[in-house]
Order: C-alpha cells, then structure tokens, then sequence
C-alpha cells in the first residue's frame, strides 16, 4: 500500500504509528459526552479523551470560569510572587485531602507530577542526612512516558528504546486474587532494607497497565507496612482521582493517607492541562532552612498557570455543589448491570469494576496475534461512532460521567458484538 503524504498532515501524533493509520477526522467541536468531527458525525467519548474529561466536555461552570479568567491574566512567574486563582485551590485542594497532606506544589502534567513526587522523596531524606534512593514500584505500573516516569513503570515494547538510560528500582508483583500475601511479603522484604526511599502505587486501579484491579484493604497494608519502615508512601492518583473509582479519591476507600499525592488528569476536569503533587509537612520541613541548597529544585514554566488554577478551583465547586457523586453512583449501577449479562459469557475474562471504570478482557488465546487485536477493535468501535481504545485485549470503558443510559447501551452492545467480530477474525 501506498501512501499519499502530500496530503498528510506534518503533525507527528502520540503513540501512532502513522504508517498503518488512516489521516485523522479533525474534531471541531466537543459537549458533554460527544464529539462532532468534521463530517458531521457524533461520536460518543466512552474513555473521557484518555481520562481527563471527568463530568463531561466544556461544562459551563468550568468554560466560564476560564473566560472569566482570561480577562484578568495569562501566565505569571510563580516565584516572587503567588495569585488568587492558585491560593483558592491549594486550600480547595487541601480541604479534599486527607488531613495528613499539608501542602501542594504545582506543575503541568501527571508525569511531571510522579517526578515532582519523586525528587520531593529524595529530597527528604538527602537533606537530612540520611540518604535513601531505592524506590520500589508495583508490576504493570505506569507513572507517564518521561525518562525518570518510564524507568519506574511497566518496561517493554514501549521503551525498549530507552531502557540504557532507566534507572534500576525494586518490584513488588502485582496482587493477582490468591496472590496478595505474596506482594505484602515483598513490599515488607523491600522496605526492611532501610534504603528505600519511596513507594509509588496508582491506588485500586492499575491504568495503563491494562485497568487491572485490587481491593482497598491492600492499599491499608501498604500503609501499615510503609509506616513501620519509614518508608513514604507516594499515591499516584492522576488516573483514578477525581471520582473514577466511585469516591474522590481511591484512597479514601482504604481511609489512608499517602505522604505524597500526585493529581492530575480530571483536576481542571479535563478542561485545561494542570498538575499538582501534595505532601506532608514532614516533606516541606525537611526543604525548609536558613540554607538556599536544601530549597526544593523545581519548577515547570508554566506552574500554576492562573487560567488552568481558574478552571479546577470551579472543578472543585461543582463537586462541592452538584450532585456529581449520585452520577457517579448512576454509572457505576449501569455498569454493574451490563457487567453481570457478560459474567458468565465464556468469550470474556476477568469482567471487573472499579466505580465508573468497567474492563473486561476478550478471551483469545493466540498471543502473537494481541498485538493486533487492539487497532482492529479500535477501527471496529470507531466505524459504529465509538470512541473506545482497547489495550490489547482489554476492553474498558471509563466515560465521563453525564454518560446516559442510552450511551452506554450502545457502547456495552459494540463490546458484545466485538467479541463475535474478533471470533470470526480469527
Ligand atoms: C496518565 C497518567 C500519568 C501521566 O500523566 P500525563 O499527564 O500524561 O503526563 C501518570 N500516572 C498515571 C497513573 C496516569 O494514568
């Protein structure tokens, strides 16, 4: 096959190989749960524009909250100087999180956030003079695509490129059901050391990893155990908070508090690229000195850009005066009930459910052929106007939460007639 670049677009598009795809339909405008693309069609956005859209796209509390913003100013240095916009959403932020978490540093992405994190943990403990470096992370994790993010998440195909340059850290494996004991072991054997710096987990779900699943009292281990070693504990909740496990954050389903908390992704509720990293005060003391080189080391250009602050701290009105945990609680219900009818179909495995994310694995056996499962199912959702990005054979939907019933009718029945389509494939 031939293919006409004339007429390509120059743009080099994330994790894309250009070669195999068609030219992208250009999206022109968004609302609520749809896309309208260029030619007019209407296409249900069944994982929230990879996870960022959380209650639906331009709510007008947060649209509005940005053209206000806009009028009074654009980026300014936040050194030397702070603004409202910024100052009203780490208390916003703080009023949310567990009380432990006293103070929050702002930045641009997730990544960026698990590597704010992860310098904060060093930085601990080099000031004080005890210094720790080894960080132990869990099998199938991810933390962002950024060198210091890749070197402590899942290694394969994806960096196989860079691995000379990843940094080394200790692995628990994954608590697979019967497996648990096994993870606590490790994480205990790991920390035990005494040169552990930092655990990182992305709490009850697994993103990236292919939305695998664990249960909140292991995430009480974890803190139990993590306490006993003085070793942090740092949540990577950029995926799973903003009420995609069903509460705002997963850790609260566990009732724990990280030391360090990185949110990102559905903060502005999708609106508006903005990052923050919250710590103790155990972490800001130890940065804290008559001494300028024990300051923390970081900053992004564009940290708390007054526009993106604009848009979470209205994010954070419409938790505190919509009823956005009964829409959680409306999805979460209308995935349960799809979810049972496709239980004890033999053509799926594995059909779980963390509040509004739904996954469940399509039971093919030849694994050679995975890697063409996913953009085969892509184009198959995608001809019946359905946004839905399997990973590898694992199909999930995670949508924002002004999705209908009507919308998730037909995305559950695309999935059901995937799993025929894929069959007949093989
Ligand atoms: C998406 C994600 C990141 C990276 O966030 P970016 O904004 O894409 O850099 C980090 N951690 C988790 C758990 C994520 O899902």
């Amino acid at each position: 096959m031939t293919v006409n670049h004339g007429a390509r677009s120059q743009i080099w598009h994330p994790f894309t190989q250009h070669q195999l795809e068609p030219a992208f339909k250009k999206i022109v405008q968004t609302q609520g749960a749809y896309l309208l693309d260029e030619d007019g069609r209407s296409i249900l956005d069944a994982i929230s524009s990879w996870w960022v859209i959380t209650h639906g796209h331009r709510h007008p509390r947060i649209t509005k909250a940005i053209h206000d913003a806009v009028e009074q100013l654009d980026q300014v240095i936040f050194a030397e100087y702070s603004h409202h916009a910024a100052e009203e959403l780490a208390r916003g932020l703080l009023d949310l999180a567990p009380a432990e978490l006293a103070h929050v540093f702002f930045s641009d992405s997730g990544s960026t956030s698990v590597e704010v994190a992860l310098k904060m943990a060093l930085g601990m403990h080099h000031n004080r003079g005890s210094p720790r470096s080894r960080i132990v992370v869990m099998e199938h994790s991810y933390h962002g695509d950024t060198i210091g993010t890749m070197s402590i998440g899942a290694r394969g195909v994806f960096n196989a490129a860079y691995e000379p340059l990843l940094f080394d850290v200790a692995h628990i494996s994954f608590p697979a059901p019967g497996l648990q004991q096994r993870t606590l072991d490790q994480l205990e054997a790991h920390c035990r050391c005494g040169d552990v710096a930092a655990f990182i987990v992305e709490p009850l779900v697994l993103g990236a990893g292919g939305m695998k699943m664990y249960p909140s009292h292991l995430l009480k281990e974890f803190r139990r155990i993590t306490t006993t070693h003085q070793t942090l504990l740092i949540a990577d909740e950029v995926m799973t908070g903003w009420g995609r496990t069903g509460t705002l954050l997963a850790c609260e389903q566990a009732g724990i508090s990280p030391d360090i908390l990185c949110l990102s992704k559905g903060i502005t509720g999708g609106a508006l690229p903005l990052a923050v990293t919250l710590s103790t005060s155990e972490i800001f003391d130890a940065h804290l000195s008559d001494n300028r080189s024990r300051m923390f080391f970081h900053s992004s250009s564009y940290t708390a850009n007054p526009i993106a602050c604009a848009a979470a701290a209205a994010n954070l009105k419409v938790w505190r005066e919509e009823p956005v945990v009964s829409r959680i609680r409306q999805v979460e219900g209308m995935h349960r009930e799809w979810l049972a009818k496709f239980r004890t179909d033999p053509r799926f495995d594995n059909v779980r459910q963390h509040g509004t994310i739904a996954a469940l694995d399509l039971a093919i056996a030849a694994k050679g052929y995975l890697s063409e499962v996913g953009p085969k199912l892509r184009t198959f959702f995608r001809d019946k106007d359905l946004l839905i990005r399997p990973l590898g054979n694992v199909i999930y939907l995670m949508p924002p939460y002004c999705v209908t019933e009507q919308d998730l009718r037909r995305a559950y029945e695309a999935i059901d007639e995937a799993a025929d389509f894929i069959e007949l494939m093989s």
